[in-house]
């Protein structure tokens, strides 16, 4: 089984439900895409676009990793299962950043979606200090075997490589860099896990409809975590077209 490939978007704390539309027009614009896609509305849209994404799957951006309690604001795994979510994104590097998120906590979350029934985006990345003091692969070594549970498989877990500098700045590393990153991580995939080689690696940084097809034919891209672009149907539906293609 060959990788599946994969268009994610994350709408981050951004959108009403008057933004569903956008996914009305990329079920229109895209009935039958040569890719998975998938959506990451806030919390209190999933349900409201489960109900309508069709091929489209819906998932959160976060979840806690206990399955209930006195944890305020929070939502578990499978309140999300509930509200009609596949996905879970874990681990963002702004949930690292904003929340002070380890990799100890990130495993535990990825354990909960699991048990819940939940595919686990799970994010790494190096910050651009880290890139200029040349620690990139010891970085992303370290988070990605933080960060997996043993449990992990090519049927519920995907990995997002995101630099952090590259999020939301326009700034993408060059094809040779993602490359690099793509290769270490199948690698040390494989050498974990059975089915590693079968994990759907996903980059995530700035990707836009003009630069989407250059990523995707970097060897070991299986697809795109998206942010800004995937706010728009006419943004993130020429990725997805891309992705198909690639
Ligand atoms: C993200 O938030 O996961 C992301 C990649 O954002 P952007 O595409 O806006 O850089």
């Amino acid at each position: 089984m060959a990788p599946r490939k994969l268009a994610a978007g994350n709408w981050k704390m951004n959108g009403t439900l008057a933004a569903l539309a956008e996914i009305d027009r990329l079920l229109a614009d895209h009935p039958q895409p040569g890719c998975d896609v998938l959506l990451c509305p806030p919390a209190t849209l999933v349900h409201a676009a489960a109900a309508r994404a069709g091929h489209i799957a819906i998932g959160g951006q976060d979840c806690h990793a206990q399955a209930s309690g006195a944890h305020t604001g929070d939502i578990a795994a499978a309140q999300l299962v509930d509200a009609g979510a596949s996905h879970v994104i874990i681990g963002h590097s702004e949930r690292r950043s904003d929340h002070g998120e380890t990799d100890i906590q990130i495993a535990a979350k990825a354990v909960a979606a699991h048990q819940a029934g939940l595919v686990a985006v799970i994010c790494v990345g190096e910050t651009e200090a880290q890139r200029d003091a040349g620690q990139t692969l010891d970085v992303i070594s370290a988070q990605l075997a933080g960060s997996m549970p043993e449990g992990a498989t090519a049927a519920n877990t995907v990995i997002a490589y995101e630099p952090v500098w590259a999020i939301g700045t326009g700034r993408t590393p060059t094809s040779d860099q993602i490359a690099e990153v793509h290769a270490l991580m199948r690698q040390r995939l494989s050498d974990r896990f059975a089915d590693g080689g079968d994990v759907a690696l996903l980059y995530g940084g700035s990707v836009k409809p003009g630069n989407a097809a250059e990523i995707f034919a970097i060897p070991h891209v299986n697809g795109a975590l998206v942010g800004g672009a995937s706010l728009k149907a006419q943004d993130f539906g020429p990725i997805i077209a891309a992705l198909s293609a690639a």
